[in-house]
Order: structure tokens, then sequence, then C-alpha cells
């Protein structure tokens, strides 16, 4: 799954592209992470709550996976990013 453009910035915890302020935690731009996975002072949230956003938000809504299958695909997804590299 290929998320990254070149030259948009991509949240470090999600993968998600991030091509305007909006989209990045608490509307601002040097923020490395998305409105998703941060709060709105740039902190990342926790593990499990980026993992659930993930799962419901992306794989079960926009995928239409089944939530066992979504939860695995956000597991995995979320193991290959910076922001959780030490979580395997
Ligand atoms: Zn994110």
């Amino acid at each position: 799954m290929k998320l990254t453009t070149p030259g948009a910035a991509a949240c470090q915890s999600c993968g998600a592209p991030m091509p305007t302020a909006k989209d990045h935690a608490g509307g601002r731009e040097d923020s490395q992470y998305c409105r998703f996975c941060a709060d709105k002072s740039g902190a990342l949230l926790p593990y499990e709550t980026v993992h659930e956003n993930m799962a419901v938000e992306r794989f079960m809504k926009v995928n239409g996976m089944p939530r066992k299958g979504a939860e695995d695909s956000a597991h995995r997804a979320l193991k290959a990013m910076p922001a959780w590299k030490d979580k395997r």
C-alpha cells in the first residue's frame, strides 16, 4: 500500500498524505502527524487510539473489511510507520 506522494507531507504515524495545513494535527503544517493521530497541540495519541481509528475509518469504512481483518491490517500497517517502530 503506497500512501505517500513525492513532495507531499505524510503522517509519521499512519502514512496518510497531508496536502494542506488542515490535514495536520492542530492545523499546523509543521506537525509530523495528521489530525487523526495527534491532538490539537500536535502530541501523538496512544497506539490503541490510532490503531482503532485506522481499523474503523480506513479499513472498515473505506475498504469495507470486517472488524477482525481490519484490526490485523491496521496492526501491520502501523508496524511499518516511524512513529510505532518500537511497537513490534
Ligand atoms: Zn496519521
